[in-house]
């Protein structure tokens, strides 16, 4: 058997449509290079053109609100929904929060701390990562 064969570098994911990080398994050993999604559901639930309007909604409220300054996911989700559905929109809102994290445009918080996009249980605030978008910080003179 050739099981004991070493895997290889084979470098964390991240799911386009949870945000969640995921780890090569070996059920994927011959497909990990096409690999995208973290599980089955994720691939079924994928509708790029959903998860790209709840990420800018997402980035205009950071944006409204400004540096330095947090959104609830609620206050977006209650802009996507109505009175009745907005709570099917905070796991989705949430999900933006965490590939916006991923990508280096916002940050996650918990009690006012910046938390790992993979890290965190419970609520979340969001907010826009300083100098975030800019490659030099603004220069003192
Ligand atoms: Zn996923």
């Amino acid at each position: 058997m050739t099981s004991n064969a070493a895997p290889g570098p084979h470098q964390d994911k991240v799911c386009p449509t949870c945000g969640r990080r995921f780890a090569w398994r070996k059920k994927w050993a011959d497909t990990w290079a096409e690999v995208r999604f973290c599980s089955a559901g994720c691939r079924r639930a994928h509708r790029p053109r959903r998860l790209a309007a709840v990420d800018e909604a997402l980035l205009a409220w950071l944006t409204a609100r400004g540096p330095a300054k947090s959104v609830c996911p609620s206050e977006v989700a209650r802009q996507l929904g109505d009175e009745h559905t907005w709570r099917d929109w905070m796991e989705p809102v949430r999900a933006a929060a965490r590939r916006l994290a991923h990508q280096g445009r916002a940050e996650i918080t918990q009690r006012g701390q910046a938390v790992g996009p993979d890290d965190f249980r419970g609520p979340i605030r969001v907010r826009l990562v300083a100098g975030g978008g800019q490659d030099d910080p603004p220069r003192v003179r």
